[in-house]
């Protein structure tokens, strides 16, 4: 296991469900510290403590909206207080929606802008003082951002957008020794494939190389990769993690 994020200082937002929960237990079980939230604090933060508390640790589960602003500000205060700053962000907290243009309205164009995109400003915003050298941002976007699909042109949206903010962040923290990279998730198995049974199962499965969905490891394994040490000239990147769709 890599000893390089030993008593580093994580915040993942998101993390009480699919990827971002694979995320939080894949830094602790590697010895860091590591906050998280998800939007409510119910039984799947409960159920998240209780995995947490076989690696030991201070870490902890809020509860914050990250579409948000002032919640996104305490979450990354709360954070960086108890732990002393942060060496670690990763913007995972995100939603996805299904509607045409026809049924989409500015009311669903904003709850999906505000969570995946301004939450990802707001946090990374409010958490870069907090981090010095050696730092690093992962933000989590979508391999489908960069291909389109029908009935997602707000989240695509969203998650394009998540390239541009993270070209221009590793320009700006770069020169303070802080990266910030993407990780581009392609079908994972979390709540959102849940749905996916016979043959649209099989059809998305046939679309990787690899002939099956994802797992939130799959991803947590990557970002890991890019939080640590091998990492450390590899800033500004893209890293898309789907079978080889
Ligand atoms: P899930 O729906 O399984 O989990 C989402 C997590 O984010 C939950 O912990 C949820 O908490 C939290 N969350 C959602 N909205 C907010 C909010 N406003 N504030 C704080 N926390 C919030 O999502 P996935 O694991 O599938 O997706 C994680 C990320 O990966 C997202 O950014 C998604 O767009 C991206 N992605 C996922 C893919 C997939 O196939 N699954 C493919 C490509 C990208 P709560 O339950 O309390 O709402």
């Amino acid at each position: 296991m890599d000893s390089d994020l030993k008593g580093k200082r994580v915040l993942v937002t998101g993390g009480t469900r699919g990827i971002g929960r694979s995320i939080v237990l894949a830094f602790a079980a590697r010895g860091a510290t590591v906050h998280t939230c998800g939007r409510s604090d119910g039984e799947a933060a409960a159920a998240l403590r209780t995995d947490l508390g076989q690696y030991g640790g201070d870490h902890v589960v809020h509860a914050a909206d990250v579409a948000d602003p002032a919640q996104c500000r305490s979450l990354v205060t709360a954070a960086a207080e108890a732990l002393g700053g942060l060496d670690v962000l990763v913007n995972n907290a995100g939603v996805v929606s299904h509607r045409t243009l026809d049924e989409l309205d500015g009311d669903e164009w904003s709850r999906v802008l505000d969570t995946n995109l301004r939450g990802t400003f707001e946090v990374t915003k409010a958490a870069l003082p907090t981090m010095g050298e050696g730092g690093s941002v992962i933000n989590i976007a979508s391999a489908v951002a960069m291909i389109g699909m029908v009935a997602r042109t707000h989240y695509t949206a969203s998650k394009a957008a998540i390239y541009g903010f993270t070209r221009s962040l590793c320009k700006e923290a770069g020169p303070r020794g802080i990266r910030a990279n993407v990780v581009a998730p392609g079908i994972i198995e979390t709540d959102q494939a849940a749905g996916l049974t016979g043959e649209v199962r099989k059809r998305y499965e046939a679309l990787a190389a690899l002939g099956r969905l994802g797992t939130p490891e799959d991803v947590a394994d990557v970002v890991v990769f890019l939080a640590g040490e091998g990492a450390r000239f590899v800033s500004g990147q893209t890293i898309v993690v789907d079978g080889g769709i």
